[in-house]
Formats: C-alpha cells, sequence, structure tokens
C-alpha cells in the first residue's frame, strides 16, 4: 500500500490546481483520474459547438502571472479544444503529470480513526494511504440518461453530449435527433443544423438563453488584458459570481421603461451571462425578474419566423435565470432552416425507441444518429459514485441522505481531513468555477501549512457548524428567485433526489470574506487535533 500526504480525485481544472498547490507545500501528492486523460469535463464535453460561456480571460488559472502573460487565448468564449489545449499546456509547464495516475477510478475511501487517515482503492484494487482526502470530482461529471422503453433497440448510433466519443462522430449529411435543451443541446443545435440531412430538437422544458457575442481577441485586447490582469482578477473575486461584473446598484423597477431597454439592450449584446446582473435585483425580486424575462422573452420571439414555433420555444413558465441560462450563438435561428424541427415532448412525449428511431404519441421520427444532451446528476451524483466512509463507519451517501450538509460546502462532520472544492454548500455552478476552485484551494492550503507547522493531524467540521451552515444556505436561497423552479440548483434533474437548494447563492465576493473570516478566527466552525478524536472519548458522528 503506497503512502502519500494527499490523494486528489480528478485531474480537471481543479484537481490540477490542487495538485500544483499541495506539491509547493512538500506534501507528496497523487492524483486520481478515471479516464486516460486530464482535463475533466473539458475532455469529456467534446460536442460539436462546445464552448465556455465565461470570457476566456477569466475562465482560467490565477495562480502564475507567468502563465496569464503566455498563454494567448483566440476569442472571447473558447472552444473546447482551445480549453483543452490549455489545460493540457498548464499539466505540462508545470510538470504535473508525474503525479496524476490515469485509468484510476477511486471506487472506496475509508476513514482509519485511530490513525487519522485515509485508506483509499481505486477499481483495480490498488490502495494507499493518506492524510488528506481532496475530492475534485466535478459537479456535472456523471451523465444522466433517459430511460425510455426499447432504448436499446434502436440501430443507430447513440451519443451523450457529456461522454463524447474519442472517435470520430458523423452527423453531416445523417438525420440527427438532439434529446435536451440545457446549455449543451442549444450550443449544438446550430452546428449540427449546418450539415445535418435532418435535425430534430426533442425539448421538454424550454430554456432562456442570451446571445454570447463571441468574438475574436485581438492584438490590442489581449495587450491590454495582459497589462491589468491583477486588477481582472481582484474584480473578479470581488464580484458576486466571480465573472468581474459588478452589478447595477439600481433597481429595474427604479428606471422608466424606456431607460430600462437601453440598460437591457446594453447589456444582451455585450455580457452574456452579465444580463442577469444588469439590475441588482433581477435574480432577487419578481417583478425585477419579471422585466428582464419579458426582454429576453421578446428578443428571442423576434429571432423565430414561425409564430407556432415562437410559442413553444420562448420559455414562460419560469422566472428568467432560475434555471441556468445558456449563452448562445444561434441556437433559435437554427429553427428557421428547413432542416430542423422541434419535437415539443410537452405536447407530444416520447413514448418508445424503435429500431429506426424514436415514436412520440404524435408520430415516428427516423434517426441514424440520437444525441443525449440530457444533463448529469448534478452537484452529488459524482460525490455518491465511489463510497466514502468517514468515523463510525458513516457512510457520505448515508450523512447526505436528505440532501447536501456541509460546512462551507468544504467538510463534512465525522469526515475528518476530507476537502470538497466546489461542491454543495459553495457558490460553485452559481459562479465562475474557477474563481471558486482557486478560492477554496489558497484557503486549505493555508490551513495545512497551519497544520503542518502546529502538528495538527485532524481538521474535522463540528456538527453545529455544518447545521448552521445549511440553514444559512437556505437563508440566502430565499432571498432569490432560484427555488421558485425546478432545476439542477434544487436536486430536480432526478427523480428521487432531495429538494434542497444545492449551490450557496451568497455570491463570490461574500462566501469569500466568510472564509476569511473563518480562518481569522482559528478556523471558526472547525476542530483542529494535534491528537486524533479517537484518542479521545468517544462521540457520536451525526
Ligand atoms: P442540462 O442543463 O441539465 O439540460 C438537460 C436537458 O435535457 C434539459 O433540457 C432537460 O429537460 C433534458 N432532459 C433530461 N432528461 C430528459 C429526458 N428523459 N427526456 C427529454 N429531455 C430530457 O444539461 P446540459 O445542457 O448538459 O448542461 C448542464 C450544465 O453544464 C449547464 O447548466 C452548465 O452549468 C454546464 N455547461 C456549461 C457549458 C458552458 O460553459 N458553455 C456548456 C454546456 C454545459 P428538462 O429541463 O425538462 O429536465
Amino acid at each position: 500500500m503506497a503512502e502519500v500526504d494527499a490523494i486528489v480525485v480528478g485531474a480537471g481544472f481543479a484537481g490540477l490546481r490542487a495538485l500544483y498547490t499541495l506539491r509547493k507545500l512538500g506534501l507528496r501528492v497523487t492524483v486520481l483520474e478515471a479516464s486516460d486523460d486530464v482535463g475533466g469535463v473539458w475532455y469529456h464535453n467534446a460536442y460539436p459547438g462546445a464552448r465556455c460561456d465565461v470570457e476566456s480571460y477569466d475562465y482560467s488559472y490565477r495562480f502564475s502571472p507567468e502563465l496569464e502573460q503566455e498563454w494567448r487565448w483566440t476569442e472571447r468564449y473558447a472552444q473546447q479544444p482551445e480549453i483543452l489545449r490549455y489545460i493540457h499546456h498548464v499539466a505540462d509547464r508545470f510538470d504535473l503529470r508525474r503525479d496524476v495516475l490515469l485509468n484510476t477510478r477511486m471506487t472506496r475511501a475509508e476513514y482509519d480513526e485511530a490513525g487519522a487517515r485515509w485508506t483509499v482503492t481505486a477499481e483495480d484494487g490498488r490502495t494507499w494511504t493518506t492524510w488528506m482526502l481532496v475530492l475534485c470530482v466535478g459537479q456535472l461529471s456523471l451523465p444522466k440518461r433517459p430511460d425510455y422503453p426499447g432504448q436499446d433497440l434502436f440501430e443507430g448510433e447513440v451519443v451523450h453530449s457529456g461522454q463524447w466519443p474519442k472517435r470520430k462522430v458523423e452527423w453531416a449529411s445523417r438525420r440527427v435527433a438532439i434529446i435536451g435543451t440545457g446549455s449543451s443541446g442549444m450550443q449544438m443545435t446550430p452546428v449540427i443544423a449546418q450539415t445535418a440531412k435532418h435535425l430534430t430538437v426533442f425539448q421538454r422544458t424550454p430554456n432562456y438563453s442570451v446571445p454570447a457575442a463571441n468574438a475574436p481577441v485581438t492584438e490590442e485586447e489581449d495587450r491590454q488584458v495582459k497589462a491589468s490582469y491583477p486588477a481582472r482578477r481582484a474584480q473578479a473575486a470581488n464580484s458576486p459570481s466571480g465573472l468581474g461584473f459588478m452589478p447595477n446598484r439600481r433597481s429595474a423597477l427604479d428606471d422608466p421603461p424606456e431607460v430600462r431597454e437601453q440598460v437591457y439592450e446594453a447589456a444582451y449584446n455585450r455580457l452574456g451571462f452579465g444580463f442577469a446582473l444588469a439590475y441588482h435585483d433581477i435574480l432577487l425580486s419578481k417583478p425585477a425578474n419579471d422585466t428582464a424575462a419579458e426582454f429576453v422573452r421578446r428578443k428571442t420571439a423576434e429571432k423565430i419566423r414561425d409564430p407556432e414555433l415562437r410559442k413553444k420555444l420562448v420559455p414562460m413558465d419560469h422566472a428568467f435565470a432560475a434555471r441556468r441560462p445558456s449563452v448562445d450563438s444561434g441556437y433559435y435561428e437554427a429553427f428557421n432552416r428547413d432542416n430542423v424541427e422541434l419535437a415539443d415532448l410537452r405536447e407530444a412525449p416520447i413514448v418508445e425507441f424503435t429500431p429506426t428511431g424514436i415514436r412520440t404519441t404524435a408520430k415516428h421520427h427516423e434517426f441514424d444518429l440520437v444525441i443525449l444532451a440530457t444533463g448529469f446528476d448534478v452537484f452529488t451524483g459524482s460525490l455518491f459514485k465511489p463510497e466514502i466512509t468517514g468515523r463510525g463507519g458513516l457512510t457520505l451517501k448515508r450523512k447526505w441522505a436528505n440532501g447536501p450538509i456541509t460546512h462551507l460546502g468544504i467538510g463534512v462532520n465525522a469526515f475528518p481531513n476530507l476537502f470538497i472544492v466546489v461542491g454543495p454548500g459553495s457558490p460553485s455552478l452559481l459562479s465562475n468555477v474557477l474563481v471558486s476552485t482557486e478560492e477554496q484551494l489558497d484557503w486549505l492550503a493555508t490551513l495545512i501549512a497551519k497544520m503542518r507547522d502546529e502538528g495538527i493531524r485532524e481538521f474535522e467540521v463540528t456538527a453545529q457548524a455544518e447545521q448552521e451552515w445549511v440553514a444559512h444556505v437556505n437563508e440566502r436561497a430565499k432571498e432569490t428567485i432560484y427555488p421558485s423552479a425546478q432545476s439542477f440548483y434544487m436536486g430536480s434533474e432526478l427523480p428521487g433526489k432531495p429538494r434542497v437548494f444545492m449551490p450557496y447563492s451568497g455570491g463570490v465576493r461574500g462566501y469569500r470574506r466568510l472564509l476569511h473570516q473563518c480562518a481569522e478566527q482559528g478556523y471558526s466552525g472547525f476542530e483542529l487535533r494535534k491528537a486524533p478524536a479517537a484518542s479521545r472519548p468517544r462521540r457520536q458522528a451525526s
């Protein structure tokens, strides 16, 4: 059994940053990565049209000024191959690959209370013992597949957007189905529409989308960003979402309609996600949100020629951004093409797959290729896949049976020396995840340095702190429009999942303050122990 100081699980953006940071502290680190290359979601989501909807310069690491200066982004919103090239560049430049074990899926992790160490087991039986266990498994890593009758009978090709095959997938001149109209479905639709013989998009819930306003990055823009990168990073860290946009301090209801129209027009044409901050209360108040929703609906409708299609594609049943909106490049316009059809599943649900296609209650559609853009088991799927057992034989899955319970989204009572990166209870998917990732890992580095210097063997969240944090997460969520919709923020993407609000909606800036406050107060909410808890009178694990 190999002995290390830290096992990091996952070699995506977060896992590589964890490796870099912990290695710098002098720790012996091993990264376990289930797939055959580094890159995480950006390795797997290689579907046509995949691109980031956070600006490239902000969706990149901040830890190395040299890296910031030498990397040249080509587009305002980078495409998946460019992002993957960047991740590979980072892995090579900082010599990270030598500590990454590919094709190594962690299946179990068990805490040894007496020794204050984790024993980690991989699918192939290899084991490690480690002081720290750092989970960088992503929130959108476990693809969700529909379960329609006859799915196995279909004789054409079936692929999932989140596990796009490494072989070439041909869609040109073929009859293609896309099931799902979240960000993935919306991004791939216009690209596939260009060359497919026929494309049918199966929509269950119409989603809001704002234009990406993508463009090549000019030399002058690149020079400008690089000349003031520290200020840009500071602005991102101090903004509510980590995107660098400061919200308009005015309420949407403060301005007369004609002024509001101008504000929305400017934001819509340039800011992508930043549109949601065109006024500070769009995400907080229904009447304010209504004005934004009405604007986006109108702009969307203008792009769609057929009035019947307009009615189906324009979302009417939820508040703007209560479910994650998309940032698209020509999604609605694609439906003006003769080779693109919308199958509205609310009107005519899928009955079954057949050997040649998909039957709905309205008709039989023939396909050569079916693309499942049906999303993921979000937030908890990848954390529950391995069996993680803390003190007293308590598994994470059992502990979280009624929803995730954490302190600050990073630690869990009864799971000492376990650190979750951008998991539930942290800003996570409500933020620029790179900003959140680096913030949390820098915080962890400071904690580990202190533990090492002071001979502390265990950190563990207190039961009281995590109860208070969950209550705080819920309180903040209630101040927003998020709980008003069925969404993966609420665990609604899968039947049987507890309906609780998963991410922290208090903002990146507010969260960062709380992290710092916790450290300044001697890691309030955490017990830091020089001797393992097991060597003291036993407490009941909650
Ligand atoms: P998603 O947002 O969860 O969307 C899944 C879609 O599939 C929804 O339209 C859903 O309909 C539909 N669906 C699920 N099960 C279905 C079924 N059985 N039958 C018919 N339709 C079904 O997933 P995603 O588009 O992959 O995006 C997930 C997240 O990944 C995004 O929200 C974003 O956070 C991230 N992402 C980011 C980018 C980017 O940065 N550019 C790109 C892609 C994805 P319902 O809504 O009715 O459930």
